[in-house]
């Protein structure tokens, strides 16, 4: 496998913005546990169909204004080139400087995404209009995107946002670390050399996870399927297995070059920080 080492390790967290007032209370709680481990940055997701842009960019403010650098996530979906660029001009006079550029999920019904079809036309654009004042992730999928046509046509399109300007990568979650190093290896041939990060997604109960790893085309292996059903209501359990798999999971990603981890938080901190002690990282 390539060696990744050589970039600084990068650990960073995903919020989703809160949809309370609730939800926010808790969300300063979980951030403020998780600041202490000094990320690289905390990221935060963009509804699907662009349905949180507002609360997006107030989560980021409020992130970037407690230390941590954070990095809204933007999708191609219903956005045209004049709101995209506003975004940008926005972003840039509150000095967040990262940005995770995406596709995003198209809602039910919706064939194409608006004036950017894919993220590499996006990525595109931000470079375009801003230089290289950002420094843009972009998605990528070792086990292969849902909707792709063929996994060697799905990795030429992630080359695709290389060559359009991305710095690093964050991958869809995965349970599988081969899946992992052959994608590094696939990169390494190809010359890709930015910085790809795994997407680690903590194990807390497993329907949600069976469903939601379905539609976003993360292989959940029989064996562990059968083991987490096993457990049944038993959520001590359930929790204590997926600490185990997951933990082992990053060690195994970090010891062959990983260049860091970024992690699903799912607005909890309580997971994360378990795998996090796992690893010695306090
Ligand atoms: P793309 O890279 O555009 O790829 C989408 C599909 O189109 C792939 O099958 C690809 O092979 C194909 N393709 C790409 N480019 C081309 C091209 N030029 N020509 C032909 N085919 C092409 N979703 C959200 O809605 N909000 C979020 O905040 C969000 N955050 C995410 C964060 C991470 C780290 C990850 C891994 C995913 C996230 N997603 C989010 C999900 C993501 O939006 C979906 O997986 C989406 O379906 C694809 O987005 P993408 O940026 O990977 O798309």
């Amino acid at each position: 496998m390539q060696s990744q080492t050589k970039h600084p390790q990068l650990f960073s967290f995903e919020f989703y913005p809160p949809k309370t007032e609730e939800g926010a209370i808790s969300l300063h709680v979980v951030h403020a546990q998780l600041a202490k481990l000094n990320p690289d940055f905390f990221s935060v997701t963009f509804g699907a169909g662009g349905s949180t842009r507002d609360k997006t960019l107030d989560t980021v403010i409020d992130i970037q204004s407690q230390g941590v650098a954070a990095a809204p996530h933007l999708s191609c979906v219903a956005s045209t080139k004049d709101n995209i660029r506003a975004i940008l001009k926005n972003y840039q006079d509150k000095g967040i400087a990262k940005i995770v550029a995406l596709r995003g999920d198209l809602p039910s019904g919706m064939l194409s995404a608006g004036e950017f079809r894919y993220a590499n036309e996006l990525v595109d654009f931000i470079r375009q209009e801003t230089g290289d004042y950002f420094q843009i992730h972009v998605a990528a999928y070792p086990e292969v995107h849902p909707q792709a046509t063929s996994a060697a046509e799905d990795f030429k399109n992630f080359k695709r946002k290389v060559d359009a300007g991305a710095n690093a990568a964050i991958t869809q979650y995965f349970y599988n670390a081969d899946a992992y190093f052959y994608f590094i290896d696939n990169c390494e041939k190809n010359g890709i050399t930015i910085p790809i990060v795994p997407g680690i997604m903590p194990i807390t109960q497993y329907t949600q996870l069976f469903r939601f790893s379905e539609m976003c085309g993360a292989d959940i292996p029989r064996w562990m399927r059968k083991r987490l059903e096993g457990f049944g209501d038993d959520r001590a359990s359930v929790q204590a297995f997926g600490l185990d798999l997951v933990s082992t999971l990053c060690q195994r990603l970090l010891d062959n070059g990983a260049p860091g981890l970024h992690f699903y938080t799912m607005n909890q901190s309580v997971p994360t920080l378990a795998i996090l002690e796992r690893l010695n990282i306090k």
